[in-house]
């Protein structure tokens, strides 16, 4: 089995924080992956890295048979990973079906006398964005809202946009960083089932998040991180299990049987 995403001996401080401290993960192509651990476990700082919003101090990053490592996020977004942010990023003043738009900009590549004289390959290009944007839009369920500025949406709705925006490019691999934190509880069902439909359609995702129940139900294979690097891995049920597991989170380890 080949990994679609394989991180080495992946280093990052900040001013002698040890963010990351020596992380090595690998994805496989169509998984869904689970990245838990504590806060300031380092998992933001790492999928930082590893789409290229931060550069990393020492180690590899493998993406379908690529280095990543200093690459900016577009160039890795072009060979197929993209991600989502852990505070929502959307374009507020923009319909939803524009903030979905302009994410294909960058890949048009026609240059902007293209765009100017509405050449045949940028409106041929266009129509192929827009069915695209079309189409996940629908995913999400924001249909009836494509035309909306996406100010008018929710806290959990600009998620689902969001998530919808890093599918624009037909990536192979998407990040998620805490794709349901704060989002109504009732709606957490919904947006596992938009994943794993996305899933099913052959995107790979990576999804890091402090909802055990969400990461339980959707994730087949779950990696925990503790002080910058993996603590342990596996199915959900073994992860739980795994005693270390619920001492890193309590930061205390669990009281020994008297014998
Ligand atoms: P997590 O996402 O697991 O909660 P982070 O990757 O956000 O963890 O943070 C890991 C550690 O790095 C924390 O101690 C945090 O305070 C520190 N850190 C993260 N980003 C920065 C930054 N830009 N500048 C300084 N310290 C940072
Ligand atoms: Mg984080």
């Amino acid at each position: 089995m080949t990994a679609l995403l394989e991180v080495e001996g992946l280093h990052k401080a900040f001013r002698g924080v040890r963010a990351v401290d020596g992380a090595s993960l690998a994805v496989r192509a169509g998984s869904i992956t689970g990245l838990i651990g504590p806060n300031g476990s380092g998992k933001s700082t790492t999928i930082d890295c590893i789409s290229g919003f931060q550069s990393s101090d020492a180690g590899t990053i493998r993406f379908d048979g690529q280095d990543l490592r200093g690459l900016p996020p577009q160039a890795i977004a072009r060979r197929g990973l993209t991600r989502t942010f852990q505070d929502v990023r959307v374009y507020d003043g923009y319909s939803l079906l524009d903030n979905l738009l302009v994410v294909d900009k960058p890949f048009q590549g026609l240059g902007w006398s293209g765009a100017l004289f509405r050449s045949r390959a940028w409106r041929e290009r266009r129509g192929r964005a827009e069915a695209r944007a079309r189409e996940l839009i629908e995913l999400v369920g924001l249909t009836r809202l494509i035309d909306a500025p996406a100010v008018v949406l929710s806290y959990g709705q600009k998620k689902l946009l969001a998530f919808a925006a890093a599918m624009m490019s037909e990536p192979k691999l998407v990040v998620l960083d805490e794709p349901v934190a704060g989002v109504n509880p009732t709606r957490i069902n919904e947006v596992a089932e938009i994943l794993r439909r996305a899933n099913r359609g052959g995107t790979a995702f990576l999804i890091v998040e402090h909802n055990v129940d969400f990461i339980s139900a959707l994730c087949d294979h779950v990696i925990v991180y503790d002080r910058g690097r993996k603590l342990t891995e596996g199915p959900p049920a073994a992860v739980h299990r795994d005693h270390r597991v619920l001492e890193a989170y309590l930061g205390v380890a669990p009281a020994e049987p008297v014998s």
